[in-house]
Protein backbone atom coordinates (compact mmCIF):
# COMPACT_ATOMS: atom_id res chain seq x y z
CA UNK A 1 0.00 0.00 0.00
CA UNK A 2 2.91 2.35 1.36
CA UNK A 3 4.65 1.32 -1.79
CA UNK A 4 1.55 1.64 -4.42
CA UNK A 5 1.03 5.55 -2.81
CA UNK A 6 4.86 6.62 -2.97
CA UNK A 7 4.73 5.93 -6.69
CA UNK A 8 1.73 7.28 -7.42
CA UNK A 9 2.58 11.07 -5.92
CA UNK A 10 6.15 10.78 -7.51
CA UNK A 11 4.42 10.20 -10.76
CA UNK A 12 2.38 13.12 -10.14
CA UNK A 13 5.38 15.25 -8.84
CA UNK A 14 7.94 14.26 -12.09
CA UNK A 15 4.77 15.62 -14.03
CA UNK A 16 4.54 18.91 -12.34
CA UNK A 17 0.60 17.75 -11.44
CA UNK A 18 1.07 17.54 -7.89
CA UNK A 19 -0.90 19.27 -5.88
CA UNK A 20 -0.82 21.24 -2.71
CA UNK A 21 -3.12 23.09 -0.34
CA UNK A 22 -1.89 26.90 0.21
CA UNK A 23 -3.25 28.63 3.86
CA UNK A 24 -4.96 31.52 3.42
CA UNK A 25 -4.90 33.38 7.16
CA UNK A 26 -7.65 35.87 7.42
CA UNK A 27 -10.27 36.08 4.96
CA UNK A 28 -11.07 35.76 1.67
CA UNK A 29 -10.32 39.34 -0.55
CA UNK A 30 -8.81 40.59 -3.68
CA UNK A 31 -5.76 40.80 -1.50
CA UNK A 32 -5.16 38.12 0.88
CA UNK A 33 -2.45 36.65 3.07
CA UNK A 34 -0.35 33.54 2.16
CA UNK A 35 2.26 31.90 4.02
CA UNK A 36 2.62 34.99 6.13
CA UNK A 37 2.78 37.38 2.93
CA UNK A 38 -0.11 39.76 1.63
CA UNK A 39 -0.59 38.85 -2.62
CA UNK A 40 -3.17 39.70 -4.74
CA UNK A 41 -5.86 37.49 -5.27
CA UNK A 42 -6.18 36.82 -9.13
CA UNK A 43 -7.70 33.35 -8.73
CA UNK A 44 -10.85 33.28 -6.77
CA UNK A 45 -14.24 32.82 -7.66
CA UNK A 46 -15.52 35.71 -5.22
CA UNK A 47 -16.31 37.59 -8.47
CA UNK A 48 -18.16 40.40 -6.67
CA UNK A 49 -15.75 40.47 -3.37
CA UNK A 50 -19.15 39.36 -1.39
CA UNK A 51 -17.42 36.26 0.74
CA UNK A 52 -15.88 38.83 3.34
CA UNK A 53 -18.68 41.37 3.30
CA UNK A 54 -19.81 43.15 6.46
CA UNK A 55 -23.52 42.69 5.12
CA UNK A 56 -23.01 39.03 4.90
CA UNK A 57 -21.26 38.48 8.02
CA UNK A 58 -23.79 40.21 10.09
CA UNK A 59 -26.71 38.42 8.26
CA UNK A 60 -24.78 35.00 9.70
CA UNK A 61 -24.04 36.50 13.07
CA UNK A 62 -27.82 37.51 13.48
CA UNK A 63 -28.51 33.89 12.39
CA UNK A 64 -26.34 32.32 15.11
CA UNK A 65 -27.36 34.21 17.61
CA UNK A 66 -31.45 33.26 16.82
CA UNK A 67 -30.68 29.76 15.33
CA UNK A 68 -27.40 28.74 16.64
CA UNK A 69 -24.82 26.64 14.18
CA UNK A 70 -25.80 22.91 13.09
CA UNK A 71 -28.89 21.93 11.72
CA UNK A 72 -28.92 18.84 13.61
CA UNK A 73 -30.86 16.71 10.83
CA UNK A 74 -31.35 16.12 7.75
CA UNK A 75 -33.55 19.14 6.16
CA UNK A 76 -36.64 16.58 5.64
CA UNK A 77 -36.56 15.25 9.61
CA UNK A 78 -36.38 18.18 11.41
CA UNK A 79 -32.86 20.30 9.84
CA UNK A 80 -35.38 22.76 7.81
CA UNK A 81 -35.20 26.14 9.31
CA UNK A 82 -36.32 29.66 9.30
CA UNK A 83 -32.96 30.35 7.07
CA UNK A 84 -33.43 27.39 4.47
CA UNK A 85 -36.76 28.82 4.07
CA UNK A 86 -36.22 32.28 3.46
CA UNK A 87 -33.68 31.71 1.34
CA UNK A 88 -35.45 29.51 -1.15
CA UNK A 89 -38.15 32.35 -0.81
CA UNK A 90 -35.83 34.71 -1.95
CA UNK A 91 -34.35 32.77 -4.26
CA UNK A 92 -37.55 31.85 -6.27
CA UNK A 93 -38.75 35.45 -6.67
CA UNK A 94 -35.41 36.68 -7.72
CA UNK A 95 -35.06 33.85 -10.59
CA UNK A 96 -38.54 33.87 -11.26
CA UNK A 97 -38.96 30.41 -10.90
CA UNK A 98 -41.88 28.70 -9.28
CA UNK A 99 -40.01 27.24 -6.33
CA UNK A 100 -36.20 27.09 -5.57
CA UNK A 101 -34.52 23.90 -3.43
CA UNK A 102 -30.98 24.81 -1.84
CA UNK A 103 -28.32 21.80 -1.66
CA UNK A 104 -25.08 21.99 0.72
CA UNK A 105 -23.26 22.00 -2.40
CA UNK A 106 -23.25 22.36 -6.04
CA UNK A 107 -21.50 19.30 -5.78
CA UNK A 108 -24.45 17.18 -4.44
CA UNK A 109 -26.89 19.48 -6.14
CA UNK A 110 -25.84 18.43 -9.50
CA UNK A 111 -25.72 14.48 -8.26
CA UNK A 112 -28.74 14.80 -6.45
CA UNK A 113 -30.59 16.05 -8.99
CA UNK A 114 -29.17 14.09 -12.51
CA UNK A 115 -29.30 10.84 -10.80
CA UNK A 116 -32.99 11.32 -9.61
CA UNK A 117 -34.49 12.71 -12.64
CA UNK A 118 -32.83 10.13 -15.39
CA UNK A 119 -32.30 6.79 -15.29
CA UNK A 120 -31.44 3.59 -18.01
CA UNK A 121 -33.75 4.34 -20.34
CA UNK A 122 -33.21 8.01 -21.16
CA UNK A 123 -30.39 9.59 -22.52
CA UNK A 124 -28.53 12.75 -21.41
CA UNK A 125 -26.20 14.83 -23.66
CA UNK A 126 -23.74 16.56 -21.98
CA UNK A 127 -20.50 19.27 -23.24
CA UNK A 128 -17.62 17.77 -22.98
CA UNK A 129 -15.98 20.64 -20.77
CA UNK A 130 -18.92 20.37 -17.90
CA UNK A 131 -18.20 20.11 -14.72
CA UNK A 132 -17.13 17.35 -12.92
CA UNK A 133 -20.30 17.07 -10.66
CA UNK A 134 -22.41 17.41 -14.10
CA UNK A 135 -20.42 13.99 -15.16
CA UNK A 136 -20.37 12.24 -11.97
CA UNK A 137 -24.30 12.93 -11.49
CA UNK A 138 -24.76 11.66 -15.17
CA UNK A 139 -22.44 8.16 -14.32
CA UNK A 140 -24.72 7.50 -10.97
CA UNK A 141 -28.04 8.16 -13.04
CA UNK A 142 -27.04 5.00 -14.91
CA UNK A 143 -28.27 7.31 -18.10
CA UNK A 144 -26.94 6.68 -21.70
CA UNK A 145 -24.16 9.32 -22.04
CA UNK A 146 -23.25 11.11 -24.78
CA UNK A 147 -20.36 13.79 -24.71
CA UNK A 148 -20.51 16.44 -27.67
CA UNK A 149 -17.26 18.32 -28.25
CA UNK A 150 -17.05 21.54 -26.62
CA UNK A 151 -20.14 24.44 -27.73
CA UNK A 152 -20.47 21.62 -30.93
CA UNK A 153 -24.01 22.71 -31.76
CA UNK A 154 -23.49 20.75 -35.10
CA UNK A 155 -22.19 17.52 -32.96
CA UNK A 156 -25.15 17.74 -30.72
CA UNK A 157 -27.69 18.00 -33.76
CA UNK A 158 -26.12 14.67 -35.03
CA UNK A 159 -26.44 13.26 -31.94
CA UNK A 160 -29.85 14.35 -31.86
CA UNK A 161 -30.87 12.78 -34.72
CA UNK A 162 -29.12 9.95 -34.30
CA UNK A 163 -30.88 8.66 -30.33
CA UNK A 164 -33.75 7.19 -31.28
CA UNK A 165 -35.96 4.81 -29.09
CA UNK A 166 -35.05 6.55 -25.38
CA UNK A 167 -37.93 7.72 -23.09
CA UNK A 168 -36.56 10.79 -22.17
CA UNK A 169 -34.04 13.40 -24.01
CA UNK A 170 -31.99 15.97 -21.83
CA UNK A 171 -28.83 18.02 -22.43
CA UNK A 172 -27.15 19.16 -19.64
CA UNK A 173 -24.74 22.44 -20.44
CA UNK A 174 -22.27 24.51 -17.81
CA UNK A 175 -23.25 28.31 -18.32
CA UNK A 176 -20.02 29.38 -18.51
CA UNK A 177 -17.67 27.01 -18.77
CA UNK A 178 -15.16 27.62 -15.31
CA UNK A 179 -11.71 26.54 -16.69
CA UNK A 180 -12.28 28.34 -20.14
CA UNK A 181 -14.84 30.96 -19.40
CA UNK A 182 -16.48 31.34 -22.56
CA UNK A 183 -20.36 30.71 -22.63
CA UNK A 184 -22.65 27.93 -23.74
CA UNK A 185 -24.58 28.68 -26.96
CA UNK A 186 -27.66 28.47 -24.84
CA UNK A 187 -30.21 30.24 -27.49
CA UNK A 188 -28.95 27.15 -30.08
CA UNK A 189 -29.43 24.85 -27.62
CA UNK A 190 -32.85 25.86 -26.80
CA UNK A 191 -33.86 25.99 -30.06
CA UNK A 192 -32.50 22.43 -31.12
CA UNK A 193 -33.97 21.24 -27.82
CA UNK A 194 -37.39 22.43 -29.18
CA UNK A 195 -36.54 20.64 -32.17
CA UNK A 196 -36.06 17.58 -30.37
CA UNK A 197 -38.19 17.12 -28.12
CA UNK A 198 -35.42 17.17 -25.78
CA UNK A 199 -35.37 18.66 -22.08
CA UNK A 200 -32.41 21.02 -21.08
CA UNK A 201 -30.50 21.27 -17.57
CA UNK A 202 -28.06 24.13 -16.87
CA UNK A 203 -25.54 24.50 -14.63
CA UNK A 204 -25.03 28.54 -13.59
CA UNK A 205 -22.53 28.04 -11.19
CA UNK A 206 -20.16 30.68 -12.54
CA UNK A 207 -22.94 33.25 -13.99
CA UNK A 208 -24.98 33.25 -11.14
CA UNK A 209 -24.79 36.93 -9.53
CA UNK A 210 -22.94 37.91 -12.86
CA UNK A 211 -24.70 37.39 -15.90
CA UNK A 212 -28.26 39.11 -17.26
CA UNK A 213 -29.29 42.84 -17.26
CA UNK A 214 -30.44 41.37 -13.03
CA UNK A 215 -27.72 38.84 -12.49
CA UNK A 216 -29.98 35.57 -12.43
CA UNK A 217 -27.61 33.78 -15.27
CA UNK A 218 -26.99 32.61 -18.92
CA UNK A 219 -30.95 32.13 -19.13
CA UNK A 220 -32.02 35.84 -18.60
CA UNK A 221 -29.03 36.70 -20.69
CA UNK A 222 -29.86 34.77 -23.67
CA UNK A 223 -34.21 35.28 -22.64
CA UNK A 224 -34.94 31.86 -22.79
CA UNK A 225 -35.33 31.43 -18.92
CA UNK A 226 -38.54 29.78 -19.84
CA UNK A 227 -37.47 26.86 -22.40
CA UNK A 228 -34.76 25.74 -19.37
CA UNK A 229 -36.28 23.18 -17.99
CA UNK A 230 -34.03 22.82 -15.02
CA UNK A 231 -31.71 25.79 -13.26
CA UNK A 232 -29.09 24.54 -11.32
CA UNK A 233 -26.30 27.19 -10.15
CA UNK A 234 -24.30 27.57 -6.69
CA UNK A 235 -24.26 30.15 -4.12
CA UNK A 236 -20.14 29.32 -3.52
CA UNK A 237 -19.00 31.75 -6.12
CA UNK A 238 -20.23 35.40 -7.22
CA UNK A 239 -22.69 35.52 -4.03
CA UNK A 240 -19.63 34.48 -1.61
CA UNK A 241 -21.61 32.26 0.85
CA UNK A 242 -22.25 28.61 0.53
CA UNK A 243 -24.33 26.09 -0.63
CA UNK A 244 -26.74 25.82 -4.13
CA UNK A 245 -30.13 25.85 -5.52
CA UNK A 246 -32.24 24.04 -7.94
CA UNK A 247 -34.83 26.02 -9.37
CA UNK A 248 -38.17 25.29 -11.90
CA UNK A 249 -41.81 24.47 -11.26
CA UNK A 250 -43.68 23.63 -7.87
CA UNK A 251 -43.48 19.48 -9.28
CA UNK A 252 -39.75 19.32 -10.25
CA UNK A 253 -39.01 20.93 -6.67
CA UNK A 254 -41.06 18.19 -5.02
CA UNK A 255 -39.91 15.88 -7.07
CA UNK A 256 -36.45 16.37 -6.43
CA UNK A 257 -37.06 16.95 -2.72
CA UNK A 258 -38.74 13.31 -2.20
CA UNK A 259 -35.56 11.67 -4.40
CA UNK A 260 -32.46 13.02 -4.67
CA UNK A 261 -29.92 11.21 -2.09
CA UNK A 262 -27.63 13.77 -1.70
CA UNK A 263 -30.68 16.41 -0.42
CA UNK A 264 -32.43 13.58 1.78
CA UNK A 265 -29.52 12.00 3.41
CA UNK A 266 -27.10 14.73 4.51
CA UNK A 267 -27.72 17.04 7.13
CA UNK A 268 -29.30 20.61 6.53
CA UNK A 269 -26.57 23.70 6.01
CA UNK A 270 -26.02 25.61 8.71
CA UNK A 271 -28.41 28.05 8.90
CA UNK A 272 -25.99 31.07 9.44
CA UNK A 273 -25.17 30.10 6.13
CA UNK A 274 -28.60 30.08 4.38
CA UNK A 275 -28.77 33.36 6.07
CA UNK A 276 -25.43 35.08 4.33
CA UNK A 277 -26.58 33.51 1.03
CA UNK A 278 -29.82 35.43 1.35
CA UNK A 279 -28.22 38.50 2.15
CA UNK A 280 -25.52 37.61 -1.39
CA UNK A 281 -29.06 37.61 -3.04
CA UNK A 282 -30.50 40.64 -1.88
CA UNK A 283 -27.24 43.14 -2.52
CA UNK A 284 -27.05 41.05 -5.90
CA UNK A 285 -30.49 42.60 -6.86
CA UNK A 286 -30.09 45.83 -4.99
CA UNK A 287 -26.29 46.67 -6.47
CA UNK A 288 -26.22 46.35 -9.81
CA UNK A 289 -22.83 48.84 -9.42
CA UNK A 290 -21.23 45.85 -8.07
CA UNK A 291 -21.64 43.83 -11.57
CA UNK A 292 -20.63 46.85 -13.72
CA UNK A 293 -17.42 46.67 -11.88
CA UNK A 294 -16.90 43.63 -12.22
CA UNK A 295 -17.24 43.83 -16.32
CA UNK A 296 -15.44 47.11 -16.10
CA UNK A 297 -12.44 45.04 -14.34
CA UNK A 298 -12.54 42.06 -16.70
CA UNK A 299 -13.03 44.46 -19.94
CA UNK A 300 -9.16 45.94 -19.03
CA UNK A 301 -7.92 43.11 -18.05
CA UNK A 302 -9.09 41.66 -21.30
CA UNK A 303 -7.94 43.92 -23.68
CA UNK A 304 -4.43 44.29 -21.59
CA UNK A 305 -3.93 40.74 -22.32
CA UNK A 306 -4.38 40.16 -25.95
CA UNK A 307 -2.93 43.22 -26.46
CA UNK A 308 0.39 41.69 -25.24
CA UNK A 309 -0.28 38.31 -26.97
CA UNK A 310 -1.51 36.18 -24.22
CA UNK A 311 -3.87 33.37 -26.00
CA UNK A 312 -6.84 33.96 -23.93
CA UNK A 313 -8.99 31.21 -25.39
CA UNK A 314 -12.41 32.24 -25.65
CA UNK A 315 -13.42 34.04 -22.78
CA UNK A 316 -15.96 35.94 -22.75
CA UNK A 317 -16.47 36.41 -18.65
CA UNK A 318 -14.12 37.33 -15.69
CA UNK A 319 -12.41 33.77 -15.86
CA UNK A 320 -9.47 34.34 -18.05
CA UNK A 321 -7.29 31.73 -18.90
CA UNK A 322 -4.09 32.58 -20.26
CA UNK A 323 -3.14 29.11 -22.35
CA UNK A 324 0.67 27.98 -21.43
CA UNK A 325 -0.07 24.42 -22.59
CA UNK A 326 2.73 22.39 -20.96
CA UNK A 327 2.24 21.96 -17.34
CA UNK A 328 5.76 22.45 -15.85
CA UNK A 329 5.41 25.85 -17.52
CA UNK A 330 2.66 26.98 -16.22
CA UNK A 331 3.88 26.28 -12.58
CA UNK A 332 6.68 27.91 -13.36
CA UNK A 333 4.76 30.61 -14.29
CA UNK A 334 2.27 30.31 -11.50
CA UNK A 335 5.50 30.45 -8.90
CA UNK A 336 6.95 33.65 -10.52
CA UNK A 337 4.09 35.87 -10.19
CA UNK A 338 3.92 34.61 -6.41
CA UNK A 339 7.37 35.87 -5.84
CA UNK A 340 5.64 39.37 -7.23
CA UNK A 341 2.74 39.17 -4.74
CA UNK A 342 0.48 37.99 -7.43
CA UNK A 343 -1.65 34.72 -6.95
CA UNK A 344 -3.02 32.94 -9.85
CA UNK A 345 -3.23 29.62 -9.81
CA UNK A 346 -1.92 27.12 -12.40
CA UNK A 347 -4.47 24.43 -13.54
CA UNK A 348 -3.42 21.64 -15.14
CA UNK A 349 -4.72 17.61 -16.30
CA UNK A 350 -6.74 16.21 -15.54
CA UNK A 351 -8.85 19.62 -14.33
CA UNK A 352 -8.10 20.60 -18.26
CA UNK A 353 -7.31 18.40 -21.10
CA UNK A 354 -4.00 17.82 -22.05
CA UNK A 355 -1.58 20.20 -23.44
CA UNK A 356 -3.47 22.64 -22.63
CA UNK A 357 -2.22 23.93 -19.09
CA UNK A 358 -3.28 27.13 -18.33
CA UNK A 359 -2.76 30.09 -15.90
CA UNK A 360 -6.87 30.79 -14.70
CA UNK A 361 -7.17 34.82 -13.59
CA UNK A 362 -10.31 35.78 -12.44
CA UNK A 363 -10.96 39.31 -12.08
CA UNK A 364 -13.09 40.81 -9.05
CA UNK A 365 -14.59 43.73 -8.70
CA UNK A 366 -13.15 44.89 -5.81
CA UNK A 367 -9.83 45.08 -7.47
CA UNK A 368 -8.77 48.42 -7.49
CA UNK A 369 -7.10 50.28 -10.93
CA UNK A 370 -3.52 49.56 -9.46
CA UNK A 371 -3.67 46.13 -9.00
CA UNK A 372 -4.91 45.71 -12.53
CA UNK A 373 -1.70 47.61 -13.70
CA UNK A 374 0.17 46.25 -11.35
CA UNK A 375 -0.70 42.63 -13.05
CA UNK A 376 -0.63 43.20 -15.97
CA UNK A 377 2.92 44.68 -16.09
CA UNK A 378 4.39 41.98 -13.99
CA UNK A 379 2.00 39.63 -16.34
CA UNK A 380 3.66 41.27 -19.22
CA UNK A 381 7.57 40.97 -17.52
CA UNK A 382 7.18 37.26 -16.91
CA UNK A 383 5.33 36.02 -19.48
CA UNK A 384 7.92 37.45 -22.08
CA UNK A 385 11.16 35.71 -19.43
CA UNK A 386 9.40 32.30 -20.34
CA UNK A 387 8.47 33.12 -24.13
CA UNK A 388 4.57 32.58 -23.23
CA UNK A 389 3.47 35.60 -24.96
CA UNK A 390 3.21 35.50 -29.06
CA UNK A 391 4.32 39.35 -29.68
C1 LIG B 1 -17.98 25.09 -8.65
C2 LIG B 1 -18.91 24.36 -9.53
C3 LIG B 1 -19.77 23.39 -9.02
C4 LIG B 1 -19.69 22.92 -7.59
O1 LIG B 1 -20.21 23.85 -6.71
P1 LIG B 1 -19.81 23.79 -5.18
O2 LIG B 1 -20.88 24.57 -4.51
O3 LIG B 1 -18.47 24.40 -5.06
O4 LIG B 1 -19.82 22.34 -4.78
C5 LIG B 1 -20.68 22.83 -9.88
N1 LIG B 1 -20.73 23.17 -11.18
C6 LIG B 1 -19.89 24.08 -11.72
C7 LIG B 1 -19.99 24.43 -13.16
C8 LIG B 1 -18.95 24.70 -10.90
O5 LIG B 1 -18.12 25.58 -11.43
Amino acid sequence: MELFLENTLNQLEQNGLKRRLRCVEGSQGAKIVIDGKEVLNFCSNNYLGLADDVRLRQAAAESLEHEGFGAGASRLVCGHMQAHENLEKELAAFKGAQRALVFSTGYMANIGIISSLFGREDIIFSDRLNHASIIDGILLSQAKFKRYAHCDMVALEKMLQESEGFKRRVIITDSVFSMDGDIAPLDKIVELAQKYDCLVMIDEAHAFGIMGENGTGLAEYFCVSDQVDIQMGTLSKAAGSFGAYVCGSEKLIEFVLNKARSFIYTTGMPPSVAAASCKAVQIIQKDPDLRQRLWDNTRYVKAALERIGFDTMNSQTPIIPILVKDSSLALQFSMALLEENIFISAIRPPTVPQDTARLRLTVMATHQQSDLDYLINKLQDIGERLGICQN
